[in-house]
């Protein structure tokens, strides 16, 4: 017989970025929360990504919304949870006129009403190590932060555990969600509501749900160069290939001779998903990425062409010669053609969510308010 009184409130099943923002919507709340994940500490996307909280280049409307509030509070729990915020802002450089052309677009949209556009002479001033003779243009944005998500993440949950009183069960399998009762390798968790936060694992909690959305997962490569000589006043430096992959530039009408002349000069950067993301670590090394490649399971190889492609893109924006690679490692996400991101409500108690972009560490935060207040009601 079912337990008339659930221990929990609210259990959320993974302790990745997602299931953490929700956690801690759900502790604001005052509801009692059960976190339940099956790795002894976060191993997934959540901690191999940049810490890069994007705003600008986020998808008009929904995308750029969310951002912005989970921006907020980000800044917000950072001092609270102890998470050390290592960059702020992004540099946006165009090596082009096609790319200067998207960047000036930008800049004249609401999107970009607080960016700047930077002319070349002026750009050294945001830091020095650029090849700025060569480039066209910048855009400098100031909502970014960058923190490092392999700290973050669990300093987060430790927070959520200290200040919240929530509850982490790690180590445990959730065989079934089905409120007020979830199955676990460790034995029956009960609780009132239950979001389901399962990162690109597609099959153990109602696969036929998340079937219906034609998921895939995506492979990252990511690298570490040495610490150098990098300028700490620089903030995350992106470069043109970035203006055609993230929406807010891309779906721009000057995005267009930009895609047409890239394509015929890094073709194979293209084809393989590769663009330019460079930012900062407290010993001044640099996390370096990334390529984009799908299938329902990525092979777990790294063939260092691709990294040559990510390292070639880096050498065209920082001048000097190329730092040692110090660590290499590959990510996955979920992924789907038509959404960023989807709530699933088989029931009312129960929600699956899905980041279905590479868009989690930005705007987790904001989803997690919504789905909350779904459950909930509005605060
Ligand atoms: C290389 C890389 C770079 C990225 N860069 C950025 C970036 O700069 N900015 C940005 O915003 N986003 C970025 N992303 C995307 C972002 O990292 C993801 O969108 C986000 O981490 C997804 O979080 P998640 O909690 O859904 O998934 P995950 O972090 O994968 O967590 C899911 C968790 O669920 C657990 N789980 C699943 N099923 C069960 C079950 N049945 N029982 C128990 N536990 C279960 C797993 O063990 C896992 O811990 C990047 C991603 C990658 C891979």
């Amino acid at each position: 017989m079912t337990n008339p009184h659930p221990t929990f409130d609210v259990a959320i099943v993974g302790a990745g970025i997602c299931g953490l923002a929700h956690a801690l919507a759900a502790a604001r709340r005052g509801k009692r929360v059960v976190v339940i994940d099956r790795d002894a500490q976060a191993n997934g996307a959540s901690v191999r990504n940049f810490g890069f909280v994007t705003v600008t280049g986020q998808q008009r409307g929904d995308g750029w919304r969310r951002a912005r509030r989970s921006r907020q509070i980000w800044a917000e729990i950072a001092p609270a949870a102890k998470i050390p915020v290592l960059q702020r802002g992004l540099l946006m450089v165009a090596r082009r006129p096609e790319a200067r052309a998207v960047l000036e677009e930008f800049r004249r949209d609401e999107m970009g009403a607080e960016c700047k556009l930077v002319e070349p002479g002026e750009i050294d001033s945001y830091g020095q190590g650029l090849r700025t003779g060569e480039f066209a243009a910048a855009l400098y944005s100031p909502h970014e932060l960058r923190v490092e998500s392999r700290e973050a993440i669990p300093r987060l949950a430790a927070y959520l555990s200290e200040r919240f009183g929530v509850t982490f069960l790690r180590e445990t399998v959730v065989r079934s969600a089905a409120p007020p009762r979830l199955e676990t390798s460790r034995g029956i968790v009960e609780a009132e509501a239950v979001i389901v936060c399962p990162g690109d694992d597609f099959h153990t909690l109602h696969p036929d749900r998340i079937a219906a959305y034609g998921l895939t997962r995506c492979k990252l490569h990511m690298l570490r160069l040495a610490p150098d000589s990098f300028d700490e006043r620089l903030p995350p430096v992106m470069s043109d290939l970035g203006m055609i992959r993230y929406l807010g530039y891309s779906e721009l009408p000057a995005a267009e001779a930009l895609r047409k002349r890239l394509q015929a000069e890094q073709g194979e950067h293209i084809a393989n998903g590769v663009h330019l993301i460079v930012v900062r670590s407290a010993d001044n090394s640099l996390v370096v990425g990334d390529s984009h490649h799908y299938a329902a399971t990525p092979d777990p190889f790294a063939p260092t062409q691709i990294d040559d492609l990510i390292l070639d893109e880096y050498a065209r924006v920082f001048a000097g010669p190329l730092p040692r690679v110090v660590e290499r490692w590959t990510g996955t996400y979920a992924s789907a053609r038509d959404r960023l991101m989807l709530v699933d409500k088989p029931s009312d108690a129960l929600h699956i969510v899905l980041i279905t972009s590479g868009t989690g560490a930005s705007t987790s935060f904001a989803i997690a308010e919504e789905v909350l207040a779904d459950l909930f009601g509005p605060l």
